[in-house]
């Protein structure tokens, strides 16, 4: 019996690029192993993925865009990762389809509608969203969050480059300790890098655990957390945190 029934999958924009690409193929390989593996398991996935890897509004900003015009591109910047992501899965033979937090139209997307999203992952169909909230000055961590909400999910499944969270930079500290278990007031509190306060605030309120876990140590870890093995850090509403 597993232990989640529907999971949420946070990409991030910049998890897709590499050598030089903005969306690598291997990296898109990749993704779509460990969305075969969920999707063996008889787990239902829905994907948020971020665009950091074409824009950012806030660095926009930075060159003198205007801060919405700038969100608008970050948007539209997550829309085309997950046309990437959709075609990749279709090339893969998975049922996938994409929506967008604002209409698109074209024929290009769909738009969110969490009726049909849920609808769609109970058909076993794996649900892309993109374009975050669908609004300026929030990130597609919260959008993660708040499509996870809409659809129910058990858990936000959060990928990153580091296998969870430490108690310091494990690449440039050795004794740095990962924790397996942290609350979202010590996630807030220590300021962690981890996911946006807005995302955490939001899971708080909702119950909804985040799991960190690594996608470039091996596409198996994932697999293994979902059949209960430790791995990654669970942040979530418990009060105390443990080191591994
Ligand atoms: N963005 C936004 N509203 C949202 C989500 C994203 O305006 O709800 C914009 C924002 O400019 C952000 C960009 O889209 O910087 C790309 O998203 P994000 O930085 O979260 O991508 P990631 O870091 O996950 O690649």
């Amino acid at each position: 019996m597993n232990k989640y029934k529907r999971i949420l999958l946070k990409l991030s924009g910049e998890a897709l690029a590499k050598d030089g690409n903005t969306i690598d193929p291997n990296t898109l390989s990749q993704v779509i192993d460990i969305i075969k593996s969920v999707l063996r398991q008889k787990i239902e996935i829905g994907i948020v993925v971020g665009g950091g890897n074409i824009f950012r509004g806030a660095k926009l900003a930075q060159a003198g865009i205007n801060r919405v015009t700038g969100d608008h591109m970050g948007m539209l910047a997550t829309v085309i990762n997950a046309l990437a992501i959709g075609d990749a899965c279709k090339r893969a033979n998975i049922n996938a389809i994409v929506m967008s937090g604002f209409p698109i139209g074209g024929g290009v997307c769909d738009t969110v509608d969490h009726n049909k999203a849920k609808q769609a992952l109970s058909a076993g169909k794996v649900v892309i969203f993109s374009a975050g909230t669908g609004s300026p000055c929030f990130t597609t961590d919260t959008g993660a969050v708040l499509r996870a909400i809409e659809i129910e999910a058990d858990v936000v499944f959060k990928a990153t480059k580091v296998d969870g969270v430490y108690t310091d930079d494990p690449i440039k500290n050795s004794k740095a300790i990962r924790y397996k278990i942290l609350s979202f007031n010590e996630a807030i509190e220590k300021k962690l890098q981890i996911m946006d306060t807005t995302a955490f605030a939001l899971c708080r309120e909702h119950n909804l655990d985040i799991c960190v876990f690594s996608m470039l140590k091996n596409i198996e870890t994932l697999s293994d957390i979902l059949n209960g093995k430790p791995s990654g850090t669970i942040i979530s509403t418990l009060n105390n945190s443990k080191g591994v």
